[in-house]
């Protein structure tokens, strides 16, 4: 068997006639079928000129057969690129220009804007639309089922993901065979996937979370999968009764949450949910549990590392934490400007190393040698602690922590106080810049419909409970948070609508408007 993550799938694969795919319109793939179309699919590839090392992008609606693309590009020995939907053709031109594939496949809409920017760069392309037909699968339907695999050794890149890129420049993670293989294989294990199961897939397949940590681990277990090609509450209601498992980040949970047809009995014969790629908040953990009787398994991974940590399978499924390192990951909280190991229950950076770890940032080797200790652990970007129990908990990103007046304020800490206020559904605290403090703590918060809730009373509440420096200097209420396709607030862009919030703030502390210091000292 070669270093090809496709071998472990296919060494895996339970019977040709079992039910890999099932989609909600009732279509079903069997093992069997997905060898024959990732193979015709693969003919393809290389008619269009893909040889091994080559990057494929791909820019298309979720459907078994962008799966299948999947598996053909790495029997091709080349390289997956998954881009989401989302994306503008402005943002293409950058992916394509940095990447430099040799296929791109996009959605027939998309074909006229997409065609001389792929032209540009010497790259075909091809069309695959969301009820899986296009020029690409009529290609793969005139080309020979049978396919011989390139070998691919362990460390050659199978796919590279493009992170979200809140920050600056989106840049390109190059994932190995063996860090895609290794993951997959723990996860099926320590999750006790099988071939009984049943995943019932949500998820969009352009993230690690629905493409990896989902589907490939659910194929290396020789599972099955009901495959949705967007979450829909009522979808998902009608399939749970069909499904042994969920993966979901915490809005799918929030939104089943808020269904009235999730009962227990509904979810009586399943065995796992699991959540992750955000915060699940402590409340959503508890009263998902009171409605079915489920404890959901919080894990945590990102982009370039895979999963990291997981809640276990077993023991206790503590809500606010995202449990042990999984095993083969060593994870360790350090300093962040001397990467020395901190004590238990010390918050600091979360830095991991493991086979599940990147190969690097696709051509960017300084900003890839700036993300690794010299022993070789990656620096997350994640601030987290481990406590006394072993549990991982993550305070916030190493971006979004706050300096208000020289202290360092964790975002986490005030946003479990005002959530524990009652009335409050949940709250976003970020930094936004002010004159005085460098950063002024504001809270961002949702209230439940006629509570009534008012600044004022939010402000007076905290004052028992955290130190002033810790306080939020301002707290605005909306009707929602703003948060991507995975679940996660956006807190840039709650910094960029709240920029201009502190503007005047400097000034009025003059005018004795902002009591302050000022009042105090005129006290004394
Ligand atoms: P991505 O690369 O898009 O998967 O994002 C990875 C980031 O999501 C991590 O670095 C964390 O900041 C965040 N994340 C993932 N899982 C969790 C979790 N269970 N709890 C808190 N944050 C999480």
């Amino acid at each position: 068997m070669s270093g090809n993550l496709f071998d472990l799938i296919r060494s895996r694969m339970p019977s040709a006639d079992k039910t890999l795919i099932e989609t909600a319109s009732g279509e079903r793939i069997s093992y069997g079928d997905m060898l024959a179309r990732s193979g015709q699919i693969a003919q393809a590839l290389v008619r269009r000129g893909v040889r091994p090392g080559d990057r494929v992008a791909v820019q298309v609606e979720k459907t078994p057969e962008n799966l299948m693309l999947l598996l053909a590009t790495l029997r091709a020995g080349a390289v997956y690129l998954p881009l989401n939907t989302a994306y503008t053709i402005v943002e293409l031109d950058y992916f394509i220009s940095d990447a430099e594939p040799k296929l791109v496949v996009c959605d027939p809409a998309r074909r006229d804007g997409v065609l001389p920017i792929a032209q540009a760069h010497s790259a075909a392309v091809d069309t695959l639309d969301a009820h899986g037909q296009g020029s690409l699968i009529d290609l793969a339907r005139q080309s020979p089922a049978a396919f011989d695999d390139v070998a691919r050794t362990d460390s050659d890149i199978a796919v590279i993901l493009y992170t979200s890129g809140t920050t600056g420049r989106s840049k390109g993670a190059m994932l190995t065979h063996r860090n895609l293989s290794s993951n997959a294989q723990v996860l099926a294990d320590y999750w006790r996937f099988t071939p009984q199961d049943v995943l019932l897939h949500g998820l969009p397949i352009y993230h690690t979370h629905g493409l990896f940590t989902a589907a490939v681990t659910s194929m290396v277990a020789g599972g099955t999968m009901l495959f949705l090609a967007k979450f829909d509450p009522d979808e998902v209601i009608r399939l749970l009764p069909r499904a042994t498992t969920m993966m979901g980040v915490p809005t799918h949970y929030t939104r089943l949450l808020q269904h009235p047809g999730l009962t227990r009995e509904l979810c009586a014969h399943m065995r796992l949910f699991t959540s992750g790629s955000a915060p699940l908040l402590a409340e959503t953990h508890r009263e998902f549990w009171a409605r079915t009787g489920h404890a959901i398994l919080e894990r945590y991974g990102m982009t370039e590392t895979g999963m990291n940590t997981s809640n276990p399978y077993d023991g206790e499924r503590i809500p606010g934490t995202v449990g042990f390192p999984l095993p083969g990951v060593e994870l360790r909280v350090a300093d962040a400007e001397t990467g020395r190991a901190l004590a238990q229950e010390e918050i600091g950076v979360i830095e991991v190393r493991g086979p599940n770890v990147f190969a690097g940032y696709w051509r960017m080797p300084e900003k890839t040698k700036s993300e690794f200790r010299p022993d070789g652990f990656f620096i997350t970007g994640d601030v987290g602690k481990i406590d006394a129990r072993g549990y991982v908990h993550i305070v916030g990103r190493a971006k979004d922590l706050i300096i208000s007046g020289g202290f360092n304020v964790y975002p986490k800490e005030v946003e479990g106080e005002i959530d524990a206020l009652p009335g409050v559904v949940e709250s976003a605290v970020v930094g936004c810049p002010h004159p005085d403090f460098g950063e002024g703590v504001t809270a961002v918060v949702v209230a439940e419909a006629g509570a009534g809730l008012t600044e004022a009373a939010v402000l007076a509440a905290l004052e028992e409970r955290l130190a002033k420096f810790k306080r939020p200097k301002r707290v605005l209420f909306v009707t929602d948070l703003p948060r991507n396709t995975m679940g996660k607030v956006q807190k840039n862009v709650l910094r960029e609508q709240h920029k201009d919030l502190y503007a005047g703030a400097a000034q009025a502390a003059h005018t004795g408007l902002w009591p302050d210091k000022k009042k105090k000292k005129s006290r004394r």
